[in-house]
């Protein structure tokens, strides 16, 4: 051993113990590992061979000299004062360091200290084990870096598989949102279709009514436009009376059994809420009109110029409870009684027009014109079927008088209750009318002078029997006179007729007045 100090040794024991030595120092030189012993100063005293070639100091160079001298050149005062430290501290270690060789390049080893013990156990030094790891250490760092750059792959990878989860869901909400909205638009284009459906009958029956002049023509119209808009949905036009108390049955469809032919308006929940009713199957608030449980429906109260005017009755289906008919049958009804109110209530202004067109307003009667209308018709009918009609002109008695004793709104309204007197005792084919003044007409239809002499005299005892209280005070009964003449006995045309009959009637206000004349039979020629 050469750097190891000399330790003299006599005799054969001691030449035994140098072949001792001499094969220890083999040993230490081919463990393949570097073996550095230094002293407690970091004094090198043994430098192997493969310390030699780790380090690339020779054994020559190294031996006697401080590691600050060799590969520990480049460390820090600290860090060299870790080392002395440690020598020092006599505790064996393990770590892995960087050390400079001699041709200045780094080497990374590792290091595995353990202390050095003369022969009386006492601390001497430090034997150091060290091995190149440089390799390892590049490897490790190439592993590390792989594994890195591995991780980063994996991390983008991760990321990208994230961005195409999110891609793929966000293209499946599309695809979902599309075909929602196809959907959507392919109802949007059913629900317009229908729109112009709905249009074309709605304005198509508007026409219609428009130039309908009969109620029959009406109620036939809004009958088929209803059954156009709802196929096989039974329904009903109910109309108010003129006096309004009660709605009678105007129009039906799609009906397959009767219906009532009148309606209360307070048997129906529209009418008296004055808006829609919707009644499901099990629905409980039904109308009194309606159908028992076990069918839904609505009622639409029909409203024109300002007025409810009728009751819609449609037997929609609702479905089971708290159900409103679906939004496009309620549009659809809406614009159906939206349309058919002032249709209607033309109807009603038309009708009271030609009521007033061919009534007397004072009292009811029908006007002269009307009457001269409806004789001439009759006598032409009596003509053709060979049947008699007769007149009865009747002139109340002392009316002027009458007028000025009590005023003329007295007189006014004995006119009007002697044309009452004289309604209730004809017959509903009979027309009477305000011929003028205190002057009334009555054509009687199929009857002859006997039948129209007695039911003159029927009147003017009526009208003798009248009792008359105005503003409190009772008024005489009034009389009239009556003059009674026939077709075809008395004239072939209505003012030869009516000529007779007037000439009866002064006849009788000449003999007394209150009292019934018949015509004389005009002289044979
Ligand atoms: P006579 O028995 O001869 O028929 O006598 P009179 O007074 O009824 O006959 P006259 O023809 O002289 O008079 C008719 C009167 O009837 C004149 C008018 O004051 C009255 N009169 C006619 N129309 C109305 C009416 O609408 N209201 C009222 N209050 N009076 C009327
Ligand atoms: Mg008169
Ligand atoms: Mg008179």
């Amino acid at each position: 051993m050469r750097s190891v100090k000399a330790v003299p040794i006599r005799g054969s024991a001691g030449d035994q113990l140098a072949a001792h030595v001499r094969e220890l120092e083999q040993v230490l030189e081919h463990t393949g590992e570097a073996i550095i012993v230094k002293d407690m100063n970091a004094l090198v005293t043994y430098w192997n061979r493969e310390a030699s070639s780790l380090y690339g100091f020779s054994a020559e160079e190294a031996v006697g000299r401080t590691l600050r001298q060799l590969h520990a050149a480049d460390l820090s005062e600290a860090d060299y004062a870790r080392i002395l430290e440690r020598i020092r501290a006599g505790k064996p270690t393990a770590s892995t360091a960087d050390r400079r060789k001699r041709t200045g390049e780094t080497v990374r080893v590792a290091l595995k200290t353990t202390p050095l013990r003369d022969r009386q156990g006492r601390l001497a030094g430090e034997i150091t084990v060290a091995r190149d790891v440089t390799a390892l250490h590049h490897t490790e760092e190439a592993l590390r870096g792989a594994q890195a750059a591995l991780e980063g792959r994996l991390a983008a990878i991760r990321e990208s598989n994230r961005n195409l989860t999110r891609e793929i869901g966000a293209r499946r909400k599309t695809e979902s949102a599309m075909r929602k909205s196809n959907l959507a638009l392919a109802s949007t284009v059913r629900q317009l279709e229908g729109f112009r459906r709905d249009g074309e009958a709605l304005s198509r029956m508007a026409e219609l009514l428009q130039s309908s002049t009969q109620r029959g023509e009406s109620y036939a119209i809004v009958r088929e436009t209803a059954a156009q808009l709802f196929p096989g949905v039974p329904g009903a036009l109910y109309i108010f009376r003129e006096s309004r108390d009660v709605l009678e049955h105007a129009a039906e469809w799609n009906s397959a059994q009767a219906r009532e032919q009148v309606v209360a308006p307070e048997d129906c929940w529209a009418m008296r809420l004055g808006r829609p009713h919707y009644v499901t199957r099990q629905g409980a608030v039904r109308c009194r009109h309606a159908p028992e449980e076990g069918s839904s429906y609505v009622c639409m109260p029909v409203q024109g110029q300002g007025q409810v005017l009728g009751l819609l009755h449609l037997a929609l289906d609702l479905g089971g409870r708290g159900a409103r008919p679906p939004e496009e049958a309620d549009r659809r009804l809406r614009a159906f009684t939206d349309s058919i109110g002032p249709a209607l209530a033309n109807l009603r202004l038309r009708d009271a027009l030609r009521e007033l067109a061919l009534h007397d307003t004072l009292t009811g009667l029908y006007n002269r014109r009307y009457m001269e209308d409806s004789l001439k018709r009759e006598l032409h009918r009596a003509k053709r079927s060979g049947k008699p009609a007769s007149i009865i002109m009747i002139d109340i008695d002392h009316f002027k008088q009458f007028n000025d004793k009590y005023g003329h709104d007295a007189g006014d309204f004995v006119l009007s209750a002697v044309a009452r007197a004289i309604g209730k005792n004809i017959r509903p084919s009979d027309i009477a009318c305000r011929y003028g003044g205190e002057e009334l007409v009555v054509v009687l239809v199929d009857a002859d002078l006997e039948c129209a002499r007695a039911r003159a005299e029927t009147l003017r005892v009526a009208i003798r029997d009248t009792n008359l209280t105005h503003l409190g005070q009772t008024l005489p009964a009034p009389t009239a006179s009556f003059g009674v003449a026939a077709y075809p006995i008395h004239g072939e045309n209505p003012a030869d007729v009516l000529k007779a009959a007037d000439v009866a009637l002064y006849s009788a206000k000449h003999a007394g007045r209150d009292q019934v004349c018949v015509a004389e039979l005009p002289a044979a020629t």
